[in-house]
């Protein structure tokens, strides 16, 4: 998917006054060698007191088509960065370059994040030609990422078979070890590309025997062997298209071993064999659904065996209704509101709640009681810097401090 820069056109940008070397063409030995992992080259020009360098070639992979870039020395100082800069490839230090123009430096490539970068590009193109030809399915995009890669195939899904054959398909032209080569050809006469190439003159074309032919500019293995296992996760619906997640080479290796190791835990806490552990959680969210729905019930059971035995221990006030306050601390309003619910079903009724942490209030009143609950905590509420509403039979409501609570209860008549 990555594009190859076009053909070298000669430069004409105006020299810099610093030295003529400054306006030489980066030659990217990676194109015609990705195994190149110490080379030699001619600093051209330095900038940002040393910094930003540019050299007569290299074999750093600069940042380009979705493929990070690569990185390594320079001279013995780290690369952090490395820019496409259109005919010119900018490598940025983490120090100075201890080197000016026309000195020669060494680079080295950090081979184990190349390598990587080589495997899941080539299981790209051979994952994107595979989903093509036994699917029909375009690959629209694709992105390289540090842990993981996703490819966005132009369906708005893509079973759970598919993926499982595109998978097997992927594997088994891996373990035919078919070589990967690149050619340049002219775009006016090169055929077969899978996607054609909007570029004129020089395309580079990257070729999996038998397999693809894409014009492309980035690194990739020499055999499919070495693109090592391919592995299919994560399937995700984006708009009108599948993201489908994959991995390749160690990063499939040491996916399938951490996805072990998480089944194993699973399984030991469960005390069964890994296999038995789908099952297992099955059956236990059903008891958990069960006995959830069992406590609902003996809860609502309580509370009104609760509620009746308050009603009997509170006295009725001068107008017949049964004023009572309950006081829970940090997390009791759950209980409180079951509570209630409960008590107002029972005739010429008011509770009040109080939870301490954080302070707060719950007002309830029964239909018969003539007493607005909603309008009757917001007054209150109003005076002490309080807010809260709600309906004419249940309101809730929040003070600032807990020793407004009791002034709530008095402002009441509790
Ligand atoms: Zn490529």
């Amino acid at each position: 998917m990555v594009q190859a820069s076009g053909p070298k056109r000669p430069q004409r940008r105006i020299p810099l006054a610093s030295t003529s070397l400054a306006t030489t063409v980066t030659e990217r030995l990676y194109y015609t060698d990705a195994y190149l992992r110490t080379f030699d080259a001619v600093v051209v020009e330095t900038a940002d007191d040393g910094r930003r360098v540019y050299l007569d070639r290299t074999a750093f992979y600069p940042t380009s088509g979705g493929q990070p870039c690569d990185a390594g020395t320079l001279g013995g100082v780290a690369v952090v960065d490395v820019v496409d800069e259109g005919e010119r490839v900018a490598h940025v230090l983490a120090a100075p370059l201890g080197a000016g123009p026309g000195a020669t430096v060494e680079g080295r490539i950090d081979w184990e994040r190349r390598f990587d970068h080589m495997q899941q590009h080539t299981g790209q193109h051979l994952l994107s030609a595979v989903f093509a030809d036994l699917y029909g399915l375009e690959t629209v995009s694709v992105h390289f990422g540090a842990t993981s890669s996703t490819l966005d195939l132009g369906a708005p899904s893509v079973d759970a078979a598919t993926l499982r054959a595109a998978e097997a398909r992927a594997n088994a032209v891996v373990w035919e070890a078919r070589p990967v080569t690149v050619t340049f050809e002219d775009a006016a006469v090169a055929t077969g590309l899978r996607k054609p190439s909007e570029r004129s003159g020089e395309l580079r074309i990257v070729s999996i025997e038998g397999i693809d032919r894409s014009a492309c500019g980035g690194t990739h293995v020499a055999r499919t062997a070495e693109i090592g296992p391919v592995l299919l996760r994560r399937v995700e619906k984006i708009r009108r298209e599948t993201r489908v997640e994959f991995l390749c080479g160690a990063r499939a290796l040491a996916a399938a071993r951490a996805d072990w190791e998480t089944l194993g835990r699973v399984a030991q806490a469960l005390s069964a064999a890994p296999e038995e552990a789908p099952a297992l959680v099955a059956g236990l969210r059903e008891q958990l659904k069960e006995a959830a729905s069992a406590r609902r019930r003996l809860e609502a059971e309580l509370a009104q065996h609760r509620a009746h035995d308050l009603w009997e221990r509170t006295a009725p006030g001068s107008d017949g209704v049964r004023r009572a306050a309950l006081r829970r601390a940090a997390g009791g309003m759950d209980e409180l509101r079951a509570l209630a619910h409960a008590f107002v079903a029972l005739p010429r009724t008011m509770l009040l709640g109080l939870v301490t942490d954080p302070p707060s209030v719950l007002l309830a009143t029964s239909e018969d009681s003539g007493i607005d609950a909603g309008a009757e905590l917001r007054r209150v509420l109003a005076d002490l810097g309080g807010r809260g509403g709600g309906s004419a039979r249940i309101a809730q409501g929040s003070v600032p401090a807990a020793d407004a609570l009791e002034r709530v209860v008095a402002a009441l008549g509790v």
